[in-house]
């Protein structure tokens, strides 16, 4: 895994419908995928259309880096198990309704 140089990635709401993941390797932090990392090809100068590299661009909930991250270390979180705050998981400082019957 490395810090994302470039901005570029292709949106995929199917693949990830959920609002924030986990990722091997960073127990008890909130990411968020932004969708398919890309990058030009041969062709690219001329389509228009870059390549899909099979990582995803993610980054940390509450900080703007991004990350390239292989996806089959990325796993959906239910919505109220992070802090939309300060992005750790377990955190409740957001004030959001966590009340469970
Ligand atoms: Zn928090």
């Amino acid at each position: 895994m490395q810090v994302h140089k470039r901005t570029k990635w292709e949106n995929d709401d199917a693949a990830f419908p959920a609002d924030a993941y986990s990722v091997d390797g960073y127990p008890g932090i909130a990411w968020r995928v932004f969708g398919w990392e890309t990058q030009p090809d041969e062709d690219t100068v001329w389509s228009g259309i870059e390549e899909r590299t099979g990582n995803v661009i993610c980054i940390m909930v509450g900080d703007d880096r991004r990350y390239s991250i292989d996806p089959a270390n990325v796993h959906p979180l239910d919505d109220l198990d992070y802090c939309a705050e300060c992005g750790q998981i377990g955190c409740r400082h957001d004030g959001r309704d966590r009340e469970t019957a």
